[in-house]
C-alpha cells in the first residue's frame, strides 16, 4: 500500500529527477515535450506545504505552489504566511492561484476572469511578480473545465491529457503505481500533482493528520488570544486544548467510534 509519508515523496522525486527534467509550469515553455510538470494545489493548509516546498528544495528542483485565497482554512495575507509564500518564491518555486469558480456562482465567463484577476492580483502584491498559472478547485466535482485567457491552465489541453496525468486526489491514483507512472516521463509530459496535506512524517491517514491539524491550531488560538488578560485570567494554568477537550466531553456526547 502506497504510504504518504515524506520519506516515500522524497523518494518520488528523487526517482523522478532521475527519469526526467522537472518543471514547474512558469519554467515550462512550449518547446518542453518531455519530462514532469509538478504541481500542487493548496486546499486546506500552508505549513504542510512550505514543508513540501523544503524537501523540494533539499533535492534541488522546484515545482509550482497553487494557493487559494479564498480558504476558510488559511489565509495567504496573515503575517505567517505571507513569510512563508515569500520565502518559495525567492526560492525558485512557482506561486499560482488555485481558484474556485463555485464561490462566484452562475456568472459568465468574462465576469469569472474579472475575479481570477482579482485573485491573482493578491498573491502579486505578496510576490511582486505577476501570477501566471491557474488550476481550478474541485473542477471534476461540477465538471466545469474553465480556461483563463493570458494565463497557463493547468487542465488546458496543452499541460493536461487524462493518460498522462497522475494525481492523489482523496489519496487514490485511481489504480495507477506511482512509481511505474512516472517512467512514462522518459519521452512524455506528464502533469504530476500531489496535495501537501496528504503527506506527513509518519504516512497517518486523514483523520489523524487533520486532529493534529486541528490541535496545532487551537495551540496557536490560545498563544495569540493569551495578550487579552480577561481570557489570561480564565485560562490561568490550563491550556486552551485541554479545556476544549474537557468541552467536548461534557457536551458533545462523544463517544469512541474511531
Ligand atoms: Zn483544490
Amino acid at each position: 500500500m502506497f504510504e504518504f509519508s515524506y520519506e516515500t515523496y522524497s523518494k518520488i522525486i528523487k526517482e523522478m529527477k532521475k527519469i526526467n527534467k522537472i518543471y514547474n509550469f512558469k519554467s515550462a515553455d512550449s518547446s518542453v515535450k518531455n519530462g514532469f510538470l509538478l504541481r500542487h494545489d493548496v486546499d486546506i493548509d500552508l505549513d504542510k506545504a512550505y514543508k513540501m516546498c523544503s524537501i523540494e528544495k533539499n533535492i534541488g528542483i522546484t515545482s509550482t505552489y497553487f494557493l487559494l485565497v479564498t480558504s476558510d482554512f488559511y489565509n495567504v495575507l496573515s503575517y505567517e504566511n505571507r513569510k512563508l509564500v515569500s520565502n518559495m518564491f525567492s526560492d525558485g518555486f512557482e506561486i499560482a492561484l488555485h481558484f474556485d469558480p463555485m464561490l462566484y456562482g452562475d456568472i459568465s465567463l468574462e465576469q469569472m476572469q474579472k475575479q481570477v484577476e482579482k485573485e491573482c492580483s493578491i498573491i502579486e502584491d505578496i510576490i511582486g511578480e505577476r501570477v501566471q498559472t491557474i488550476s481550478l478547485h474541485n473542477p471534476s466535482i461540477h465538471n466545469r473545465y474553465l480556461v483563463f485567457k493570458t494565463y497557463k491552465n493547468a487542465y488546458a489541453g496543452e499541460f493536461f491529457t487524462p493518460e498522462l496525468y497522475l494525481s492523489d486526489s482523496c489519496k487514490d491514483f485511481r489504480g495507477k503505481d506511482v512509481f511505474e507512472f512516472i517512467k512514462k516521463g522518459k519521452s512524455n509530459l506528464l502533469q504530476v500533482l500531489f496535495h501537501p496535506i496528504h503527506f506527513s512524517e509518519n504516512g497517518e491517514n486523514y483523520i489523524k493528520s487533520f486532529s493534529r491539524l486541528i490541535e496545532d491550531k487551537i495551540n496557536n488560538f490560545d498563544k495569540y488570544v493569551r495578550i487579552n488578560k480577561t481570557y489570561k485570567n480564565e485560562i490561568k494554568e490550563n491550556t486552551l486544548l485541554s479545556c476544549f477537550q474537557k468541552h467536548i466531553k461534557e457536551n458533545c456526547g462523544y463517544e469512541e467510534k474511531v
